[in-house]
């Protein structure tokens, strides 16, 4: 890489672009071509070609996707789920056991109970609050722990380092799902995370305009989850690949930004009569919040509040409020709101739902890009309603 390319928001401009550039373009061209020339040595052909994740646009965005987190390489994918199967699929063999945190994101939790058992693939889920409950669960056929560095929607911080250490002493790979946090507040490589996984769909490329995933990491995995995704398929488009390099340029500028209003409105949630608690680990109020203070730079921008006023209250919230814009997802310029009850956790039980804190007066809150004033403004006439 080019040495004057040491600062985050200096990679997220030039790391991994060819130099010299392609006919002098300042960005790097969209190679919309499923297949190139071949011109090399004929007796070991490199074939490049859009499935195999290699035309010139892929190996700009990976070599980028790796110096953002100082890891050793990059893939990406075209969603956040290929990430996230085509490591497990890469990662674990038939036979294989897999401790995984509670609560995962739900196309993960998903893709662990109903898929993976017919891949011969078993999981036993964890609570990552508590490290000294881990030790029981490792079996012999143990390969892996996985966890997410902010759970959806409620914020908890698992304690992240312990999930390495513990990894290490168990000769586990340690993957973590970084998409909450971004590379701007939290970079996973750094404190010894084999792989860090990501859903692009979200801040990364952060304009809610397309579907991508990430996997940054060390070169032995990343090599062979390569191998997997190009027999797979989970490989994403050249037009795609370019669409997430221009948003991942402003990646550091959005997400400090969305740091900043988010920490504000959850202040202002908190001083709210209609509001009975606020979940967000840039307070003081928040369960970790000094490990939140100590492992990340900032404490992104999606929060979730629970409504006094329950159920009735939050569809209120959610039908009178004129920005926020009911839909799930989030991480773009576009404040989204959304009621887990009812969309991200509706396959589980009020039983379920209420065991690991998602109650129907919940609310999750994607801060956006707009005028935090205007954000708040617009919640106050909600909650007034
Ligand atoms: C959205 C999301 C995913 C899945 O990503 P897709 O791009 O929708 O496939 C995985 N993990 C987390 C934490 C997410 O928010």
């Amino acid at each position: 890489m080019n040495t004057t390319c040491r600062g985050f928001d200096t990679k997220l401009i030039h790391a991994g672009e060819p130099l010299p550039r392609i006919q002098g373009a300042v960005t790097v061209p969209i190679f919309q071509s499923a297949t190139f020339e071949q011109t090399g040595d004929t007796n070991d052909p490199v074939l490049f070609y859009i499935r195999l994740n290699n035309t010139p646009n892929h190996q700009a965005l990976h070599q980028k996707l790796a110096a953002l987190e100082n890891a050793e390489s990059a893939l990406v994918t075209a969603s956040g789920m290929a990430a996230i199967s085509t490591t497990l699929l890469t990662v674990l063999s038939s036979g294989d056991h897999l401790l995984a945190q509670e609560g995962l994101y739900g196309g993960t939790h998903g893709l662990l109970t109903d898929e993976c058992p017919a891949f011969g693939l078993k999981v036993d889920w964890i609570d990552a609050g508590n490290p000294g409950s881990w030790e029981e669960k490792v079996r012999p056929a143990t390969r892996a722990i996985y966890v997410e560095t902010m759970t959806n929607p409620l914020l908890q911080v698992a304690d992240l380092p312990a999930v390495v250490e513990f990894a290490r002493a168990h000769q586990l790979v340690s993957i973590i799902d970084n998409t909450f946090a971004t590379p701007v507040n939290f970079r996973p490589p750094e404190i010894g995370f084999d792989l860090s996984l990501h859903s692009c769909t979200k801040y990364m490329n952060g304009h809610d305009d397309l579907a991508a995933g990430a996997i940054i990491g060390r070169s032995k995995w990343i090599e062979r989850i390569t191998r997997r995704l190009n027999r797979l398929g989970g490989s994403l488009d050249p037009h795609a690949v370019f669409l997430l390099d221009r948003g991942l340029k402003t990646l550091g500028v959005r997400v400090r930004q969305q740091n900043e209003s988010a920490m504000r409105i959850a202040r202002f949630l908190e001083d709210h009569p209609a509001v009975a608690r606020v979940n967000y680990p840039g307070l003081e109020s928040h369960p970790q919040h000094s490990r939140a203070r100590k492992l990340f730079e900032g404490f992104g921008g999606t929060l979730s509040f629970d409504l006094v006023g329950g159920a009735a209250a939050a569809d209120r919230l959610a039908a009178s409020a004129r920005l926020a814009i009911s839909a799930p997802s989030l991480g773009g310029v576009d404040t989204l709101i959304m009621r887990p009850a009812v969309v991200s956790h509706r396959n589980l039980t009020r039983q379920e739902r209420e065991r690991i804190g998602i109650g129907d007066g919940l609310v999750r809150f994607s801060v956006g890009l707009e005028t935090p004033d205007d954000l708040i403004n617009d919640l106050e006439q909600a909650l007034r309603a």
